[in-house]
């Protein structure tokens, strides 16, 4: 190689090399791991966000993670949450995690501070959108979230029936909703303008035949397997 190409072509050669490594190494994709209810774990590679995570494992019946999942969350992570119910929010291993690992925590008690997260974090912003949940007749102070991170929609729901707000957003890239707003959607004639859906916060039970449900659908997918990937890929 040397007697072919000379110094020149050795320093072209490890131009290429470095280039293409830095390259490789800057990712091209949104990551999103599923970890369990409305669990998220998403990741451009820079920043990391945990959505309506760390919860409390096996909160009303809905999934259990190990204590692993807890070790494994990224330093200085952007928590947000949905509201406060223990299958979304646990107070407890939050604050455990962000001893350990720092890190900032949004949600209903601090909107005004969330939504301007786009002042931090490049190529991202968020809108909460005040949604309606109930149970037994009491109302909880509850948000669904549209995100706009590197050109992606990806809307989060949280446990919200309601199909007025989702009904309203376009050119979604991701939307991740309960089975019950699904349904409710469906049954309203409310279009879902979203690339794709995820399902999420399946009670164990209703893994088998969600899975069912959606085993034909190319634009509806199911969270049922803990732990599962899902990447957008950033033009
Ligand atoms: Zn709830």
């Amino acid at each position: 190689m040397t007697k072919r190409f000379g110094l020149r072509g050795i320093i072209v050669f490890i131009t290429l090399c470095l280039f293409s490594f830095s390259s490789f190494s800057q990712i091209k994709e949104i990551q999103i791991e599923f970890i369990g209810n409305c669990g998220l774990h998403m990741t451009d590679g820079t920043t990391n966000f945990y959505i309506d995570f760390p919860y409390k494992s096996g909160a009303f019946n809905y999934m259990e993670f190990e204590n692993a999942e807890l070790d494994s969350i990224k330093d200085n992570s952007i928590f947000i949450f949905t509201h406060k119910h223990s299958d979304h929010y646990s107070k407890k291993n939050l604050k455990k995690v962000l001893k350990e690992k720092k890190g900032q925590t949004y949600g209903p008690w601090n909107i005004a501070e969330l939504e301007q997260l786009g002042e931090t974090v490049p190529d991202f912003s968020i809108k909460a959108f005040k949604t309606e949940h109930k149970v037994f007749g009491i109302s909880f102070k509850h948000y669904s979230y549209l995100i706009n991170w590197h050109g992606k929609k990806i809307y989060l729901s949280g446990d919200t029936g309601k199909t007025e707000t989702i009904g309203k957003i376009s050119d979604i890239d991701w939307a991740f909703i309960p089975y019950w707003l699904y349904k409710n959607a469906k049954d309203q004639n409310v279009l879902i303008d979203a690339k794709m859906v995820g399902i999420y916060h399946l009670y164990p039970v209703e893994v088998a035949p969600a899975e069912q449900i959606f085993q034909n659908s190319e634009d509806h997918y199911p969270l049922t397997k803990q732990g599962e990937r899902i990447s957008i890929k950033i033009e």
